[in-house]
């Protein structure tokens, strides 16, 4: 059987999710699945698709649509979110639940992971309790060999009641025999669903309610399916099945007293609320098992098991947290590490080239103001950048990209979830963090992940706390320079790595205060309940990481910085070099600055570098630089060391440093950050929030500090 496809956009309207058939007699295939189950990999490959468009109606979800002929049919496939299970705790839950109860999909198929099928097969389970008309897609065959794990298909096919196809979607294999499936489905659809056998007093309890819930039409939704729902008070789907369908079950007498009458016969068996919930869970899982038990057979249990007894360290009480941030030093020590010798190339190259440019300029005899102008400013400047903080991106960025490919951050989040619940937040928070590593706007718009609005706006707010790239380099360089002198070597770098994760801690430890202090006050709340899933480890695909971090962030970002760089160079040397009463507007704009800048330990040039830094925090070294060599100072920078000399020669102490780093990690955040803010949370008020906390903890911060420093000594 040949497959030929196109793809389609969508369109949506108001009511839900229009399907745009080719013809009217296209069915419809729903494919839904765990996340990262190969899902899209399988739908671009039916339909040929691969960008994902549009979004679901109302939601920021993206919805794709393609379509997939075969020889005896033509499809409309529909990609549903990817999700863990159907009981509605998120907008990607609600979605796929929503359009496979009433989206009119003539069969789901539901994809999975070969390597965790008994995981996966919670969300098989609640999709089949919905309707059988279904075909489970096992994933990953491949992966699930090279791991010596064995699924038996006719076996799982056979207790589920529906088609199981293997697959291994990267290669196109076993799509063909996918889709002969969803065609034999369309000749003969079944009827009725999946049952999960629940204790006798959940049984009970159901009946009670199905009784009632029988008098209205249902067209094609079990009905002991709705009653279950009914019974676990599933409002948000109550109120779907009353818009979707016209029938409000909650405003019905008979089914109001069934319900109550079920709950409190519960009740009076200790199963009430949560235990409720916690009763169907299991019997979902302990059905999860039966189905697997005997169909998968793991040959060589040591990948599954070594899985497991990663996790138990991993995650452990006593070991998570120090293997993070272990991890996270070593992270920082090859990069500090690394950075250093090619960072010392680069800016003798790009000087080099600064004084043939000169070289050029004085052969043109071109005006002094135009060579300070390009040369000194604007050139100067860019160097700057480019050498600081290209080998440290370089380096930093591929590390944590392979930790996340290799599936660490999830753990991360795990780990950290006690601690965000505590604060009334949600652990999905750290992986949002995570994501500031690289980029506080990429960071935030991440938030999207977390589905409560409270929890996100906590998210969204407190991002600014982890520092981005831009603030990383200027952190290395300062500690490179104070703290570890002339000492070389790998002590050195290990002392500088163990200074900055102190420095990072801080900003963890403060995101977890804000977030304390907001949910306790502007943005009281409980923490919503949802289950964090560890995904299996995967060896990552070094190349591919590389590639991606080098492109996507590395380039990206520094090109970034060089847009902003540019313009910002030319300024400070004209504010270097006009002068106004004999003084120029630099010194000017620094002295007025000075007497408050030099309360938090900084001095007015530091302070006004941090200002003119708004647009992107990569520029606030070279600003600095910049301003004091226009002030007169005669030091030629090509390394940390003359640098720091020239920093010396402006009155420069450890104290300086440490407040300027404080303030690096505490300030406003930069101008895209706060224009990503106002976008994500469309409004003002929460905008000026999000720039005011930072700023006013770190000026707090580097106050007390100095103040305290200067009493002392
Ligand atoms: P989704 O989140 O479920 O849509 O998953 P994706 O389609 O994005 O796939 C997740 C990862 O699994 C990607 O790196 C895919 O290339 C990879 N993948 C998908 N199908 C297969 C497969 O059959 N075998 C292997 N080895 N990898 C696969």
């Amino acid at each position: 059987m040949g497959l030929t496809n196109t793809s389609v956009g969508i369109a949506a309207v108001d009511s839900g999710l229009v399907i745009k058939k080719q013809s009217g007699d296209d069915k419809v295939i729903a494919i839904a699945g765990n996340p990262n189950v190969g899902k899209s990999t399988v739908f671009n490959a039916l339909t040929g698709m691969n960008q994902h468009t549009g979004n679901w109606p109302g939601k920021t979800v993206t919805n794709a649509q393609g379509y997939c002929k075969t020889k005896r049919n033509s499809y409309v496939m529909v990609d549903i979110p990817g999700t863990y299970s159907l009981m509605a705790h998120s907008a990607e839950e609600e979605i796929a639940r929503n359009f496979i109860c009433f989206g009119d999909a003539d069969a789901v198929v539901v994809v999975c992971d070969a390597t965790c099928l008994e995981r996966n097969m919670n969300l098989v389970l609640q999709v089949l309790e919905i309707s059988n008309n279904a075909v489970v897609c096992v994933n990953l065959m491949d992966e699930a060999k090279r791991k010596h794990i064995k699924v038996d298909l006719e076996l799982l096919s056979e207790r589920l009641g529906v088609p199981v196809v293997g697959a291994v979607a990267r290669k196109k294999h076993g799509l063909n025999e996918l889709m002969l499936a969803v065609d034999d489905l369309m000749d003969k659809k079944r009827q009725g669903a999946l049952e999960i056998a629940y204790n006798d007093d959940i049984e009970n309890a159901i009946k009670m309610i199905e009784a009632a819930v029988l008098n209205f039409p249902l067209y094609e939704l079990s009905s002991r399916w709705l009653s279950l729902r009914l019974l676990d008070s599933d409002e948000s789907l109550m109120a779907e099945i009353n818009e979707y369908l016209g029938v409000d079950f909650l405003k019905d007498e008979r089914i109001q007293s069934a319900i109550s009458t079920a709950k409190l016969e519960l009740l009076e068996k200790g199963i009430g609320g949560d235990r409720l919930k916690d009763q169907i869970v299991a019997s979902i899982i302990q059905k999860a098992e039966d189905i697997c038990t005997g169909a998968i057979i793991i040959t060589e249990k040591k990948y599954a098991e070594i899985d497991r007894k990663i996790d138990k360290v991993i995650t452990s009480r006593g070991l998570g947290y120090p293997i993070m941030v272990a991890l996270l030093a070593l992270i920082f020590w090859i990069t500090i590490t690394g950075a250093n010798y090619p960072s010392k190339i680069l800016s003798d190259a790009l000087f080099y080239v600064q004084d043939r440019l000169t070289d050029i300029f004085n052969a043109l005899n071109a005006p002094d103001w135009l060579h300070g102008a390009l040369v000194l400013g604007v050139y100067r400047v860019l160097a700057w950048v480019v050498s600081v903080m290209l080998p440290p991106m370089a380096i930093f960025f591929p590390l944590f990209t392979l930790l996340e490919d290799a599936g660490y951050l999830p753990r991360i989040a795990y780990n950290m979830d006690k601690t965000f619940k505590r604060c009334n937040a949600c652990g999905k928070q750290a992986l949002t963090m995570c994501m500031g590593f690289g980029c506080n706007a990429a960071g935030i718009v991440g938030c999207r992940i977390i589905d409560s609005p409270r929890e996100r706006l906590l998210a969204i707010l407190t991002n600014n706390f982890v520092p981005c790239n831009g603030r990383f380099p200027t952190l290395i360089a300062l500690l490179t320079m104070f703290f570890i002198g002339s000492m070389g070597g790998l002590l050195s770098s290990a002392i500088s790595a163990a200074l900055l994760t102190l420095v990072i801690l801080m900003g963890i430890c403060a995101t977890f205060f804000v977030t304390w202090l907001l949910s306790r006050t502007l943005l009281k709340g409980i923490p919503s309940s949802f289950t964090l899933e560890l995904p299996p480890y995967r060896r990552p695909q070094v190349g591919k990481v590389i590639v991606r971090s080098i492109f996507d962030r590395t380039l990206f970002v520094l090109g970034r910085a060089i847009v902003v760089a540019a313009p910002a160079g030319l300024i400070i040397w004209l504010m270097a070099n006009i002068t106004i009463n004999d003084v120029s507007i630099l010194n000017h704009c620094a002295s007025f600055l000075d007497p408050f800048a030099y309360l938090m330990g900084l001095d007015g040039v530091i302070l006004m570098a941090f200002i003119l830094g708004f647009p992107a925090n990569e520029i606030v070294l070279p600003i600095i630089i910049m301003a004091y060599a226009a002030q007169g100072s005669i030091v030629e920078m090509d390394n940390l060391f003359e640098m720091k000399q020239l920093f010396i020669n402006n009155g420069w102490t450890f104290v300086t440093a440490i407040s300027m780093m404080l303030f690096s990690m505490f300030h406003w955040p930069c101008s895209t950050t706060l224009m990503t803010i106002k976008k994500e949370t469309g409004s003002k008020k929460w905008t000026l929030l999000a720039a005011l906390l930072p700023t006013v903890i770190g000026i707090a911060i580097c106050m007390l500090f100095t103040t305290i420093v200067r009493l002392i000594m």
